[in-house]
């Protein structure tokens, strides 16, 4: 089955646009910042897009492995999503040590908190503009100089919780 015939809604989330159209918007975006979105990146980003889920980078590996049975070497993936990272076209969540497709096009220095679903792996982004002040002034009152700031939240949303509640009732 080609990646593109798979229903983008797999697990009762909308996961919003196709993935055609998202890729396109990614090539535009890269294109407009004078980058390239080699094919290997566009396959890798595809694949995200695809799976609408966390992935680990030797999941991706798999996931990519041509019809010849010969797997990209891992060192070509993790470049990819290098550049898929510093594109802002995905995000690494450092919990889970995997990456998922973001769509978002977040403003510059925008504080996102990610809630990650234990039971449908689902991952929803949020703004988090009042912790990462709060965060940021943790830090001055400490003295300490930041570099990197994750927000992760691991649970249950909304979709399985209603769900669990209505097997419950
Ligand atoms: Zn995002
Ligand atoms: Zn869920």
């Amino acid at each position: 089955m080609s990646l593109l015939e798979r229903p983008s809604s797999c697990c009762g989330h909308d996961h919003g646009p196709s993935i055609a159209r998202l890729l396109a918007e990614a090539e535009a975006a890269c294109r407009a910042r004078g980058v390239r979105l080699t094919d290997q990146r566009r396959d890798v980003l595809h694949a995200l897009l695809e799976h609408g889920h966390p992935l680990g980078a030797y999941d991706l590996i798999e996931k990519l492995r041509p019809a010849t049975g010969r797997s990209p070497a891992p060192i070509v993936i993790y470049r990819a999503l290098d550049f898929l990272q510093q594109q802002g076209l995905i995000h690494r969540l450092e919990t889970l040590n995997a990456f998922i497709a973001c769509p978002h096009h977040h403003r510059a220095g925008e504080r996102i908190a990610f809630l990650i679903c234990e039971t449908c792996s689902h991952v929803d982004e949020v703004a988090a503009k009042e912790i990462d002040v709060a965060l940021q002034g943790l830090a001055t009152r400490h003295g300490f100089s930041t570099n990197r700031t994750v927000i992760e939240m691991a649970g249950t949303c909304r979709a399985c919780r209603t769900a669990s509640e209505a097997r419950a009732s």
